[in-house]
């Protein structure tokens, strides 16, 4: 992508509303716009980074075995009617009636619905388990939407849904998305910790949140500092041995972790005072196990091995992609700007041309573009007639992970240099070995 022809609205000045630091860099990033209280649109520089990270959770997901699928975001009342969670909801429920006077809801989550699309079609333990998932905008009329896309009122939502005939099913679907988010939120390059959340009147111990530390999030949180240094399943992890997830789940659950509403003071006390972190983190994730909670009022049934009709086990589990754009940048941003993880980065590379309509540079520019662009890389080349100073500022702010500087001088011994955006680490090299250095394993 030639900047000249892209669109990308950065902002020179820190704007006044935004109070955290992700909001302010993804509004002078252009990366997202406002449209009305929580309402954002996201631009093309934003769109980017919220594709790359749904691509992973999407991968992820599928690797553990669930299913995509795709959900209106409008649903019917009478739907929530039977669940009685039409009226249980409350405000933050955005309720719309349709020119027939038909009470429609613009869709908070989806267990309703995936319930009666189960119940419209399975009938029997041979098809379970069955896990489906969406990636979908949500509309919650948050009492306080703040903090940009980190608590807005139309969010993106994957939101995946188990169905298994028994409890000890149920907690196997269970373990299969705790082990599915580990491996999510490392690739995003995210230290999230599973965090025991409350499980309200449905008891038990399979709730967790996943939790990222960041001083501003919103949630106060208390860990046990070496799940930071936990190693995640690989992606090689069978995800239909049971006895292997339960070990993992078993070991990333064995120290202390939770949020305030489950905060225990005394079992705190007991983590080695060197170990205790008590902090700040932001929820992007939550997975959670309600057993028939749905499958009972919806009549969601299948026929066991023991010719008995069962109401099915569900859990529902969570992921915010659109708050994690905010949650990576809060985690990973300096002085100059963000700092993407290369996984998730808008464009892999920065090509600044220190002296766009120069001959030798442009020429030089227009080659490399074409062999990183060959080579799988995605680049965005800043050709504009711009000094050099306001090109590495850009550069910074959009935290593109690779820079690479072609000026005139440099070119006239036939080098460019390279720059890590997150090390600072500079390196010069030959033009000829920059599509190589740059496109292996790419
Ligand atoms: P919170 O406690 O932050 O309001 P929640 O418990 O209501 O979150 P869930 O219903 O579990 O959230 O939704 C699943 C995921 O959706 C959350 O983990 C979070 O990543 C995301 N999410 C929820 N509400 C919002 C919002 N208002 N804006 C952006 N993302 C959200
Ligand atoms: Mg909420």
């Amino acid at each position: 992508m030639r900047l000249s022809r892209y669109f990308l609205p950065i902002l020179r000045e820190t704007p006044k509303e935004a109070e955290i630091v992700s909001h302010r860099l993804m509004l002078r990033a252009g990366m997202i716009r406002q449209e009305a209280a929580g309402l954002y649109a996201f631009l093309p520089l934003g769109l980017r980074v919220l594709n790359k990270v749904n691509a992973i959770i999407r991968e992820e997901q599928n690797r553990s075995g669930a299913i995509e699928l795709l959900m209106p975001t409008i649903q019917s009342a009478d739907l929530w009617r039977e669940s009685g969670r039409y009226e249980a909801y409350g405000k933050e429920m955005l309720r719309i009636k349709d020119r027939h006077e038909r009470d429609m809801l613009y869709g908070p989550t989806n267990e309703e619905m995936i319930t009666e699309i189960f119940r419209g079609y399975v009938r029997s333990y041979k098809d379970l388990p069955l896990n489906l998932y969406h990636i979908q905008w949500k509309f919650r009329d948050e009492v306080r939407p703040r903090f940009g896309v980190m608590r807005s009122r139309e969010f993106l939502m994957k939101d995946a849904y188990s169905f298994d005939l028994d409890q000890a099913g149920a907690r196997h679907s269970y373990n299969k998305m705790f082990v599915a988010y580990l491996r999510t939120f490392a690739r995003m390059g995210l230290k999230a910790i599973p965090m025991r959340a409350d499980t309200g009147p449905i008891g038990g111990d399979l709730s967790h949140e996943f939790i990222i530390l960041a001083s501003t999030g919103e949630s106060e949180v208390f860990s046990h500092a070496d799940y930071l240094d936990f190693g995640i399943p690989g992606a090689d992890t069978d995800f239909d041995d049971i006895p292997g997830l339960q070990a993992t789940v078993d070991k990333w659950t064995s120290l202390y972790a939770a949020t305030s509403e489950m905060h225990d003071e005394a079992a705190f006390d007991a983590v080695p005072a060197d170990k205790k972190m008590s902090a700040r983190g932001i929820e992007v994730g939550h997975i959670f196990y309600f057993g028939t909670k749905y499958s009972k009022p919806m009549g969601a049934k299948v026929m066991g091995p023991d010719g008995q009709e069962h109401e099915v086990h569900m859990g529902s589990y969570g992921i915010g992609p659109s708050r994690l754009l905010a949650a990576i940048i809060e985690a990973s941003h300096d002085e100059n700007g963000i700092i993407w993880p290369e996984a998730v980065a808008p464009f892999d590379v920065a090509l600044l041309n220190l002296k766009a309509g120069d001959a030798a540079t442009d020429e030089a520019c227009g080659r490399l573009y074409r062999e990183l662009t060959a080579g799988g890389r995605d680049v965005l080349y800043d050709d504009r007639d711009e000094r050099p100073g306001a090109k590495f500022a850009t550069a910074d702010l959009i935290g593109i992970p690779w820079q690479l500087v072609v000026g005139p001088k440099g070119l006239a011994e036939g080098q460019v240099e390279l720059k890590n955006r997150a090390t600072g680490a500079r390196e010069t090299l030959p033009l000829d070995s920059v599509a190589a250095r740059l496109t292996k394993g790419a």
